[in-house]
Formats: C-alpha cells, sequence, structure tokens
C-alpha cells in the first residue's frame, strides 16, 4: 500500500500525538503550527515540519496541501482559525478534511461547511473512560451512532469454554463478536467454532441496551 500523506494543522496535545502515532505507523506527515516552539517539538516525528499560519491560503498553497491525502485541523481555542482553515482546505479541494471541534456549535458550523469529518476528542475520551469506570469489564468504547457501539469486554464467566456457536451469545444476548483478543493475537470475524478462553477479550457490536446487559454478566 502506498503510503498516505498526512498534514496535522495544529500541534497541541491532540495534534503532536496524532503526528507522533502516524509517524510510528509508518506514515508521511507534515506538522504545521504558528508556534515555533510547537514545531520544534514535532521535528522528531513529523516528515516536515514547517511554522506557517494556516490560515494564511498563499501558505497553504505553497505547502502543497491539495495533494495531501487527509488533513486534520488540529487548532482548538481559536474556532476562527479553525474554521477558517477548514474552508480553505475544502475550498482547494482537500479529499479528507478532518476538523476538531470545541463544542456541539462549532461541530455543527464545520458540518455546513463540508468538512468530511468532525471529531470531539474531549467528548469521546470521556465517554470512553466514563464506560470504563462504571463497568469495569468494557476495556473500550467506540460509539458508531447514537444507537450502537462497538465494546471490548472481559469474558464473562458463563461463556468461558463455550463455542462461540454454544454461547448463543447473538441469539440470546443480541451482539455480534466480530472479534477475539488473545495476548498478542487476534482473531478476526471468529467462526461458530471458535471456543472462548477465560482470558480472551471479546470485541462485541450491538445495540447500546443489550451491550449494557452483556457488559454486566
Ligand atoms: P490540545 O487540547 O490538543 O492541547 P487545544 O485544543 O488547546 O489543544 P490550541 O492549543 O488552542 O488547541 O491549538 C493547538 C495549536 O494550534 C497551538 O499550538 C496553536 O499554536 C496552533 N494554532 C492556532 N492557530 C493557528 C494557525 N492559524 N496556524 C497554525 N497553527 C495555529
Amino acid at each position: 500500500m502506498k503510503n498516505m500523506q498526512f498534514a496535522i494543522l495544529g500541534l497541541g496535545r491532540f495534534g503532536l500525538s496524532l503526528v507522533r502515532e502516524l509517524n510510528r505507523m509508518g506514515m508521511d506527515v507534515l506538522a504545521v503550527d504558528s508556534d515555533k516552539n510547537k514545531v520544534n517539538l514535532a521535528r522528531d516525528f513529523a516528515t516536515y515540519a514547517v511554522e506557517a499560519d494556516s490560515t494564511d491560503e498563499q501558505v497553504l498553497k505553497t505547502l502543497g496541501i491539495r495533494n495531501f491525502d487527509v488533513v486534520v485541523v488540529a487548532i482548538g481555542e481559536n474556532v476562527q482559525s479553525n474554521i477558517l482553515t477548514t474552508i480553505l482546505l475544502k475550498d482547494m479541494g482537500v479529499p479528507m478534511v478532518v476538523a476538531k471541534a470545541q463544542n456541539h456549535l462549532h461541530g455543527r458550523v464545520l458540518e455546513k461547511i463540508g468538512t468530511d469529518l468532525v471529531i470531539y476528542p474531549e467528548r469521546d475520551m470521556a465517554i470512553r473512560v466514563a464506560h470504563s469506570l462504571v463497568t469495569k469489564s468494557v476495556l473500550d468504547h467506540i460509539n458508531l451512532s447514537s444507537e450502537y457501539s462497538i465494546l471490548e469486554i472481559i469474558t464473562p464467566n458463563l461463556f468461558v469454554g463455550k463455542t462461540l456457536r454454544e454461547s448463543n451469545i447473538r441469539e440470546k444476548h443480541n451482539v455480534s463478536v466480530i472479534a477475539i483478543k488473545r495476548g498478542e493475537d487476534i482473531i478476526v470475524n471468529p467462526t461458530p467454532n471458535e471456543t472462548i478462553l477465560a482470558k480472551d477479550i471479546l470485541v462485541v457490536l450491538g445495540k447500546n441496551n443489550y451491550l449494557d446487559r452483556l457488559s454486566d454478566l
């Protein structure tokens, strides 16, 4: 697979973490911030680290930003810069523009101007943490919509030693096991004959009310 080209505009905690992780995954990353100190922090992880104002159209053109596959606007507090940058990117024809929203209203504006993906990192992380604090068996939580989620749960005792078919998890509990994490391995799309072991972590998809019942078992 050809390496995807990413540009991260705004190197706060979120933007910088994104640069680090994409770099760790072997991707090409352009890191941009108007603050020289932030640019210096990104130098070791980014393919290019540039000090620039992302609300300046000429700057974006010089950086060749429209040739990037994905551009992430990770500017936080300065909502105006965040929106201006996003509009410029969409107008220049960047195929995938991701922007971080400060709140719901800001998110609605970003959607109206054609942002391909609006993210709310603080809110989403709070949801994940809340679920894993309240229900100790839930290790991770991904919201797919207001109704559906994916959970990573510690295997409930009553399933241990049974195959997926015998556990009746789909018919009785109305959720699907989409993967099983077993130590370092991950079994994707497990067959009905897969036996569930005590230390397995189940990755399950379903409606939130059914998932809540399952994680209470
Ligand atoms: P986090 O929570 O991720 O730390 P934040 O939401 O507090 O970040 P800010 O610190 O407000 O976000 O913004 C992130 C970065 O964006 C800052 O380093 C800031 O210098 C940079 N930034 C703000 N405006 C611009 C701009 N016009 N061009 C480039 N960078 C900018």
